[in-house]
Order: structure tokens, then C-alpha cells, then sequence
């Protein structure tokens, strides 16, 4: 097996399954993929065994939910449908969440009359995240997501459009616990607690760390259970991350260790690229973890301190700074954990660089390869 490349667990990815199915069926609701996190289809057949459907955010990923999970639920959200997409995608979705009354009123009827499920998205205005504010739905400004205050003038003008919504939406999580979740139901309780027995159903969104080990499931069921008993609704979930967490690595050779400066610290070039294989380091950001070594944000004068990064051209390429429990050499092979999720969605060929190689663990002893790419891979988008 040659570097680059990301190993996906399978096993791993089916125990996470394993924890959502038994949420679904402990409480009722329905649980979906959100493909945008991890859309490596040849983990679809296994993934159907165990959730509802998939989330798309636009036509591609809703067709790849139509052709790798037939029979299973199809979701679409998208900030803006284009008119030229909206037939085909009425044709492989039943449900639709429009982010405004504008595309609601613009495509709700027509997608209601062939029979999808209609929904809208709200803004609780209900933040509950600090540091990461790209991933803030709520933050001031926000695109994402119908206001009270909008959604109240819009149905003023045009009562009609509330009996065309058969659902609400909320997004409003990124990697949180349901003390955050609990917070923001009341909010959306508080907003829109009138209008939710009007609905079928309401949908969670994403961004609930479920099968991460502390994260407190009993607050979510409590949480699930209080939509369903008090206002009837089927509660939808759709976890990107929840589903392929701690389940993948990505491996990658050291190709040069340079000398130590001053701190102490090598620089050592991989034969990975934050930019190009993991480029959450640099957007969101944050060090991922790494097999043998600990992550280091206050360098004191320690032994084997080396700064990752990648063979591109940008600086700023830079995955980290560790510390190792050895003395690296040249050639040798490292392994970040937790690799697949964001990541091999997010890949390019920035500097022509390779793309990784997509392998599946199957068991402790089989492998299979599942994609390897090329020189034309990179010739082709261009
Ligand atoms: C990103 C996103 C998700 C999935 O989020 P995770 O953090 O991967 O669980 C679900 N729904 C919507 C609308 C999203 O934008």
C-alpha cells in the first residue's frame, strides 16, 4: 500500500451504527447520513442496514443517495435551489427543506405536487458555539436559516404558505454535546412553539457528536422524546461526523526531517498536505490526532519535537507541532486518526499534488482497495 492513503474502518464505522440504530429504535425517531461529511459509497450498503436515508445539499448528492441507498429516504437541503435542478432533484427526493420563504414560495407547490415532503429551515438565533464561528449558523449575519421575524412577515403576507410546510429544520450544532442541543430546542420552542402543531415532523440537523464516548445520549433521547409526546412530530437527525468518527487514518512517509532550530524543533515534510488532504486544519482550525505522538501548543525545550507539514508551496501548509515518544527518521510511515470524516470529501489537487488512495478495512485481516488515483485525476478537472 503506497502513500498517501486513508483507511476506513469498517467495523468502526459499523459500531457507530450500531449505537444510532439503537437511539432509533429506543426513541422513534429517524437518523440520516449527512453525505456531505462522508460520502464513500461503498459504505452505503452497510449504512442502509442501520439508518433511515441520507441528507444531500444539492442534485449530486442527492443522486448519489438515489443510485447507492435505493429505497432509503432522500433529503435535500440546499441555502439556494437552481431553477435547471429542480425537477430531477423532485424526482429522487421526498423531502425538501427551502432556507427562505422566497424559495418556498418560488418551488414549495411545485415539489409538494409531485408528492415530497416540504420543509423549512429556521434560525433560532440561539448560539451556543464559541471559538469556531464559520460554523455558527446563529452568528449575526447568518445566510442560513428563516428568522421569527421573517418567517411571522412573510406568512402575513401570504398565510398560504404555512399549510405547505410539512416540517421544520434546524442546523445550528458543530461537534456538540445535547446540553447545547437542550439550549437550542428551547429556543426553538420558545420561537416557534405555535406553529409545531401544524407539523409532521421535525429535523435536528447535524452536528451531534453522538457516538463520541462522553457525549450524554440520555439528554438526547429526553430532548427526542419531548418533540414527539408533546407535539406528535416524527423527529429527523442528520450527523455527518457521528457516523464515521474515530473510524479511519490517513497514512502518510516522512520525506525529509530538517535540522532542529533553536526551540528545538525539526521541520519535517510529508508526503500528506494539509491544504490539499485535510484542509479542516487550516479552515477550521485544529491539530489532528497522531498515532506515537501528543499534540504540542506550548513548545518548551523537549526532545523530539517535530512541525508537520506538507510538499506544497504554501506556507502555511502546516498540520502541526508534535511531540514523539521516539526520534523520527526519514522514510518512516505515520498515521493521523480520525481521518475520514471532512476529509476525503474535501480533497484537490492543489500543486498537482496525488490524491490519497481510499482503502477499506474490513476486518483485522482484510484490506480492499476502493479508489487509487492518478496523474489524470488532476488533468481532468482542470
Ligand atoms: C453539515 C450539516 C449536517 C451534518 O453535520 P455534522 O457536523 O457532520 O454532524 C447536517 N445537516 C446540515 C444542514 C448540515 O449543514
Amino acid at each position: 500500500m503506497q502513500t498517501p492513503y486513508f483507511l476506513i474502518d469498517k467495523e468502526r464505522i459499523e459500531d457507530n451504527l450500531k449505537l444510532l440504530r439503537r437511539l432509533m429504535d429506543d426513541t422513534g425517531c429517524k437518523i440520516l447520513l449527512a453525505q456531505k461529511c462522508f460520502s464513500c459509497y461503498g459504505l452505503y450498503p452497510l449504512i442502509s442496514k442501520y439508518l433511515a436515508g441520507a441528507t444531500s445539499s444539492g442534485l449530486y448528492e442527492a443522486r448519489l443517495c438515489h443510485e447507492e441507498m435505493q429505497g432509503k429516504e432522500n433529503h435535500v437541503f440546499s441555502p439556494a435551489f437552481k431553477d435547471e435542478d429542480i425537477d430531477e432533484i423532485c424526482g429522487i427526493c421526498d423531502h425538501i427543506v427551502f432556507n427562505s420563504p422566497a424559495q418556498l414560495i418560488r418551488f414549495g407547490q411545485k415539489a409538494k405536487d409531485v408528492g415530497l415532503q416540504i420543509g423549512l429551515r429556521i434560525n433560532p438565533e440561539c448560539s451556543t458555539q464559541e471559538g469556531h464561528a464559520i460554523y455558527d449558523p446563529c452568528a449575526p449575519g447568518s445566510r442560513l436559516g428563516t428568522t421569527l421575524a421573517v418567517f411571522e412577515e412573510s406568512i402575513r403576507r401570504n398565510p398560504s404558505l404555512l399549510s405547505l410546510i410539512d416540517g421544520l429544520h434546524f442546523h445550528t450544532l458543530c461537534e456538540q454535546n445535547s446540553d447545547d442541543l437542550k439550549t437550542t430546542l428551547d429556543a426553538v420552542v420558545n420561537k416557534f412553539g405555535k406553529y409545531l402543531s401544524d407539523m409532521k415532523w421535525i429535523n435536528f440537523g447535524g452536528g451531534h457528536h453522538i457516538t463520541r464516548a462522553d457525549y450524554d445520549i440520555e439528554l438526547l433521547e429526553r430532548c427526542i422524546i419531548r418533540m414527539r409526546d408533546e407535539y406528535s412530530l416524527q423527529v429527523y437527525l442528520e450527523p455527518g461526523e457521528a457516523v464515521a468518527l474515530n473510524a479511519g487514518e490517513l497514512h502518510t512517509t516522512i520525506l525529509e526531517i530538517q535540522p532542529a532550530d533553536e526551540q528545538g524543533i525539526s521541520n519535517v515534510i510529508l508526503d500528506t498536505s494539509a491544504a490539499c488532504h485535510m484542509p479542516d486544519v487550516i479552515e477550521m482550525p485544529y491539530t489532528p490526532p497522531l498515532q506515537h505522538a501528543e499534540i504540542i501548543s506550548n513548545p518548551s525545550h523537549q526532545s523530539h519535537l517535530y512541525r508537520l507539514g506538507g510538499p506544497t508551496c504554501l506556507s502555511g501548509d502546516v498540520i502541526g507541532l508534535y511531540k514523539f515518544d521516539h526520534k523520527l527518521e526519514e522514510g518512516e510511515e505515520l498515521i493521523f486518526d480520525d481521518m475520514v470524516i471532512y476529509s476525503m470529501v474535501k480533497t484537490n489537487t492543489f500543486n498537482g499534488m496525488p490524491l490519497p488512495d481510499i482503502y477499506i478495512k474490513q476486518s483485522s485481516e482484510k484490506c480492499t482497495l476502493w479508489k487509487t488515483f492518478g496523474y489524470e485525476d488532476f488533468k481532468s478537472r482542470i
